[in-house]
């Protein structure tokens, strides 16, 4: 390729990485900058500009490349380079439960007790009384049992690995029957029928995807049936005319041929939801006085907790599972252990859990409060003094989200968002893009935030991004 005279001027201009380097020694915020990082953001910015003063659709000019415009490129790239990759987001989606998002805030004590097991040793696997090698799961085995009314316990790293370690125990070579009406897919490729064949256990579905009876269950078992499956449909419903067998009349059924019997409750809820409005969730107390021999369920979903797959149920079945080695690689981590004991004794206490763990309070909290919010961040947003920019409240729905109460809207207020000359898509990979990132949605040409989700001190974060988008867009 020909180069023409201004772009043979410009190259020439590039700073070389050693002239960067000199000038570095000076920016004080460059203090503990690793050397590395900054030769490669040096040369990071120096290969854009090369590539800009080559591409004929770039206007690049003699001023972009003085010492002082390249250096604060070299900066902006640099900071980029030294902040954490995982970082606090802002959820303005109104999904409670957002997996993408990392599910769910811990409450504020069970945040606290991971930072003080995390910043210290710890009674992990010690049992102080005895002074001798304890269970890793003991601190919340108990808590678990209690709140549950289950006779043991267990937890693993998530519910995935829960469904699987269960299987894998009771019906490894057996068969698992299981309705078609329950042959769940959850996000992130977790499906029912992939799961039980990695477990070694064989599917046998019964039913129909509308109705499944009890006769079906019935017909279906052999001798070498291992295990009844309930799924709990989380994520979808089966609407009109339908049919499903209760669990109460699985463990009956189970009793009568000595086969044991599962409940995979997906959410898992120990709070009774109906009583603040939304629609009802099994919780975990129903299924195990109906009976189930194990249940399973997430730590951070509906329950508000951290990653974690929880395992309630009969002695001598998790007597069993707690023996099978799959545990050992799915084994839940102390940090993790210490925020789902801190959650699970709120719990104690169902009325105050509702407002201390924050999944339960976003999901029940009264519109009034919402609205509140919601005004507060218009206010905000109005001392914005740019024409360009015009905000106006809506009334929306929030979800639940996490597979969980799929049919519910939650009635919410958003904050509608319009920049002129900006396009509502460039404006939310604006948003995403700023730090910290604030995560909306798009409808016609808005960017909107839900406030049901958006917490009361990240309201200011929201307006310094709006402000960035705005600046950066002069
Ligand atoms: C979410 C879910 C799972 C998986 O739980 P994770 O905690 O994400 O591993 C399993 N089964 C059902 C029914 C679910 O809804």
């Amino acid at each position: 390729m020909e180069l023409n005279e201004k772009q043979q001027t410009l190259l020439r201009m590039l700073p070389g990485i050693d002239h960067i380097l000199e000038l570095s020694k000076a920016e004080p915020s460059f203090e503990y900058v690793p050397k590395s990082v900054l030769v490669q953001s040096a040369r990071r910015v120096v290969e854009n500009f090369r590539a800009a003063i080559l591409d004929e659709n770039k206007s690049i000019e003699e001023k972009d490349l003085a010492d002082l415009s390249v250096f604060e490129k070299i900066k902006e790239t640099v900071k980029k380079a030294m902040t954490p990759n995982l970082m606090r987001t802002i959820n303005a989606t109104g999904v409670v439960v957002h997996t993408n998002l990392g599910r769910s805030v811990l409450a504020s004590c069970a945040a606290e007790n991971l930072l003080a097991i995390a910043t210290g040793y710890s009674n992990l696997e010690f049992d102080l009384s005895k002074g001798e090698r304890g269970s890793r799961y003991s601190c919340v085995a108990e808590l678990l049992c209690e709140i549950s009314g289950a006779e043991a316990a267990m937890v693993v790293n998530n519910n995935a690995g829960a469904v699987l370690l269960c299987l894998e125990t009771i019906a490894r070579n057996r068969k698992v029957i299981v309705s078609r009406g329950e042959l769940v897919e959850i996000g992130g490729s977790f499906r029912i029928p992939d799961v039980m064949a990695k477990s070694g256990s064989i599917l046998k579905e019964v039913g129909t995807t509308n109705r499944t009876h009890l006769k079906d269950y019935m017909a279906a078992i052999d001798n070498d049936t291992g295990l009844l499956l309930k799924v709990h449909a989380s994520n979808y419903c089966v609407v009109g005319f339908t049919a499903s067998v209760t669990l109460k009349e699985l463990v009956e059924l189970g009793s009568k041929y000595r086969i044991p019997v599962m409940e995979d409750l997906g959410s898992g809820t120990f709070i009774d939801f109906s009583k603040y409005g939304l629609s009802k969730e099994p919780t975990v107390q129903e299924s195990v006085s109906a009976g189930a021999d194990v249940v399973t369920f997430s730590g951070d979903k509906l329950l508000g907790g951290p990653q974690a797959g929880i395992i309630v149920g009969k002695k001598d079945v998790l007597d069993s599972i707690k023996k099978n080695p799959i545990t050992r690689a799915l084994r839940i981590d102390k940090l993790t252990l210490a925020a789902l004991e801190s959650t699970l004794r709120l719990y104690r206490n169902p009325e105050k859990a509702v407002h201390l763990i924050p999944t339960l309070r976003m999901l029940t909290i009264p519109i009034e409060l919402i609205k509140k919010r919601a005004d507060k961040l218009y206010k905000l947003l109005s001392k914005i003094n740019n024409p360009a920019l015009s905000i106006t409240l809506a009334d929306r729905c929030s979800k639940a989200g996490g597979g969980s109460l799929p049919l519910l809207d939650l009635p919410s207020r958003c904050i509608a968002v319009k920049i002129e000359g900006v396009s509502a898509n460039s404006l939310e990979r604006k948003m995403r893009e700023n730090m910290p990132p604030v995560i909306g949605r798009i409808e016609d040409d808005y960017f909107l935030m839900d406030l049901r989700t958006v917490q009361e001190e990240e309201l200011s974060a929201i307006k310094n991004a709006l402000n960035n988008v705005l600046n950066r867009n002069q």
